[in-house]
């Protein structure tokens, strides 16, 4: 990688991870939700435990007001209690869980994990796998973060599954579907609301419109549910290593992209 570019490993796949980038932010203010698929009856009690913004027909979208500076509701407390000691001066690395870090079904597949989850006295089995890398990930970004699960998905099915997927007490906060804004017929997930300085937060997720209130703080991935080929969490460490220590996580991340897009512009103008 040249001196002029950010700090990041030769190892990754640089322009590929800023073009996704650019793209999906774009798509953030665009399509933010993916065509649907039939609704069928396991998808039906699945979207009681777990948000299924993918297969959510499009509404007419208008994204919220992007606003770095509002104000939290004074009768509102932080999402996120203050930094414990050990993690004080830590950057706060908020992560999605579906699609993002797993795909969970209902409809019984090939699978890490089986959790049983009650509604009410129901007993159902959802079948969950993990996206490949997922526990190298969690341990490697545990190091250098304050790691925060934000899921759209309720406490019930999202705690369960967080008891099996993180037994080594790599994620200090857990946020679910309550701590969401809501916003038409999805969820937001409002960074300013967590109760840290947004110069010190990441957010990596699979959906736009979540993060779409401070897209300068995040770092798309692609919406993962099956493919054992899938590299998207590995290729993201030397990145989020590399931004563990800068002093703003927007500028850096705005940074890259221009200095991406620069790139991109030196090689059309050596092709013509
Ligand atoms: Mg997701």
């Amino acid at each position: 990688m040249a001196e002029a570019g950010p700090a990041c490993s030769e190892s990754f796949a640089w322009t590929a991870r800023c073009k996704s980038i650019a793209d999906f932010r774009s798509a953030a203010f665009t399509a933010p939700w993916e065509a649907g698929q039939a609704n069928s009856a396991a998808l039906a009690k699945m979207a009681k435990l777990v948000t299924q913004a993918d297969e959510t027909p499009a509404p007419a979208w208008v994204p919220p007001q992007p606003s770095r500076q509002r104000p939290l509701p004074q009768s509102r407390l932080p999402l996120l209690p203050p930094q414990e000691p050990n993690f004080r001066g830590k950057k706060t690395l908020v992560l999605d869980l579906d699609e993002t870090l797993v795909h969970s079904s209902f409809t019984p597949v090939t699978c890490d994990l089986v959790l049983s989850v009650f509604l009410g006295t129901e007993e159902h089995k959802v079948y969950v796998r993990k996206r490949p890398g997922v526990d190298e990930f969690l341990k490697a970004v545990a190091k250098l973060y304050e790691v925060a699960i934000f899921t759209a998905s309720t406490s019930l099915y999202a705690n369960a599954l967080l008891d099996v997927l993180d037994q080594r007490g790599w994620i200090q906060h857990r946020l679910f579907r309550e701590a969401c804004t809501r916003y038409k017929e999805g969820y937001v997930k409002d960074l300013s609301l967590l109760g840290r300085n947004l110069n010190d937060v990441i957010i990596v997720d699979n959906m736009p419109v979540c993060y779409a209130l401070q897209p300068e703080n995040a770092i798309p991935i692609r919406t993962w549910k099956h493919d054992p080929e899938d590299t998207e969490l590995m290729d993201l460490l030397p990145i989020l290593l590399s931004l563990a220590h800068v002093e703003e996580i927007p500028r850096m991340l705005k940074e890259i992209l221009a200095y991406e897009a620069s790139e991109d512009d030196a090689d059309e103008a050596g092709a013509g």
